[in-house]
Order: structure tokens, then sequence, then C-alpha cells
């Protein structure tokens, strides 16, 4: 059989433009709200940031349905801040972290929280509980010149209309120039990488035909809806 696939590059719309964003790399944070550590049984300290990566294919444009993925009882949400890097840079300081950034969007990082729990048990990677098919929902990205640097502003979501997640991003551990520090560090930064900086607290279990809805004040809203 020949092989007929066209490589597909990603793209997230951008607010106000034709073009789009085209994706690179999804990185994602763990671990960045104090109160959600805790809801996950932890305590949180000031320990060098969790990062893991989902395939940018897993990306679902906002207001998509999303299938309820298989080998899971335990599918949660978590609604976050997510960065779009514009320009390359390696080992960038946080004081010009801020030059790198082309924009912001909210992203749901969706997760098989049984299958997590299993690979923090067994020191196994979250391969399975974070990157599975459709497990990244974004809104379009947010150009800097029109919405600024949002370090503080309410982050939410709702499950049928009722609020689940209700935070704030200046509640975050590590700032995003702090983010971007951490993971220069261990990769180079070009355009089109995503990072999703982690959730507060409220995380729960969702199941076929919920409604999901959340947002970031300033920014935009999200929603899908799982099928
Ligand atoms: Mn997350």
């Amino acid at each position: 059989m020949p092989y007929l696939n066209q490589p597909v590059t990603p793209a997230v719309e951008i607010a106000g433009r034709r073009e789009k964003f085209a994706v690179r790399r999804v990185y994602c944070v763990g671990w960045n709200y104090a109160e959600h550590i805790r809801e996950m049984g932890q305590e949180p300290e000031r320990e060098p940031p969790v990062f893991f990566m989902k395939p940018p294919d897993a990306l679902v444009p906002n207001g998509g349905l999303i299938r309820y993925p298989p080998a899971t009882k335990d599918l949660h949400y978590e609604i976050e801040l997510v960065v779009a890097i514009g320009s390359p840079g390696r080992d960038i300081t946080a004081s010009t972290a801020k030059e790198v950034i082309y924009g912001y969007a909210v992203g749901l990082d969706m997760t098989r929280r049984d299958l997590q729990a299993h690979a923090k048990r067994h020191g196994q990677p979250w391969a399975l509980a974070k990157g599975f098919d459709q497990s990244a929902p974004i809104s379009a990205v947010h150009p800097v010149g029109e919405i600024g640097h949002p370090s503080s502003g309410n982050i939410w979501l709702e499950v049928n209309g009722e609020k689940r997640q209700n935070g704030d991003l200046s509640q975050m551990i590590w700032s995003v120039p702090e983010i971007i520090q951490y993971l220069s560090g261990y990769f180079k930064l070009y355009p089109g990488d995503l990072i999703f900086t982690g959730t507060p607290a409220g995380v729960s279990a969702v199941v076929q035909g919920d409604h999901l809805q959340g947002g970031i004040e300033m920014i935009d809203t999200l929603e899908v809806t799982l099928s």
C-alpha cells in the first residue's frame, strides 16, 4: 500500500486574523496552583516546575465536540492559561521572556485521572494520562498587541452551567516568565510552541453529554461538549 497521508500542521485560530497560528509543540506545566496541589493530595513546595507534553494533533478548536476517551473511568477537565510562543530562544531569562510571547489562549488539559494516579504510583510517565486524542481543546490565540501580558484575572470553568473551578492567574506558583526561563533551559523554544500553564483547584470527573465552558478574564472563553 502506498503511504498516502500528507503531513498536517495543526493550527489554532488567531483572534481577529485570517491567518492561523501553526503549532509546533504543546508543552504543559503540572502543579502550578497551591490549592490544586493540595486537592491532589500533595503539599505545595517550590520545587522546579513539572513539565510534560501533548501531541499537537490533540488540539481541538473552540466549540468542538470531543469523544469520551477509551481506557478511563475518570476523565477530568483542567482549565488553563496557554502561552503562544512567537520567537525562538534558548536559555531565556525571566526578565526577557515576554519578548518571545506571541499571545495567549484559554485551554483545557483533559486528563485520564485514573491512569495518571496509576502512573504516579508506579513511577511511570504521563503519556497515557495526558497525551490522548482530543485532550487539548483551545480557544483562539489573542496577540499580545491586543491583550498585553495578563498576570492576574479570573480563571474559571463551569460544567453544565455549574461553577467548578474559580481561581485567579495571580495564584500561579510559577509565573509565565519563570516557566519560560525553566522550559527554555531544556528545549529551544520556537514560534508555534504552546505552553499550558497549569490549573487552579476544582478539578473533577465529567461524563458523556457534559458541556464544559470556561474562560479567563480579558482573554477568551472556551467551550466543548463531550459526546
Ligand atoms: Mn494541567
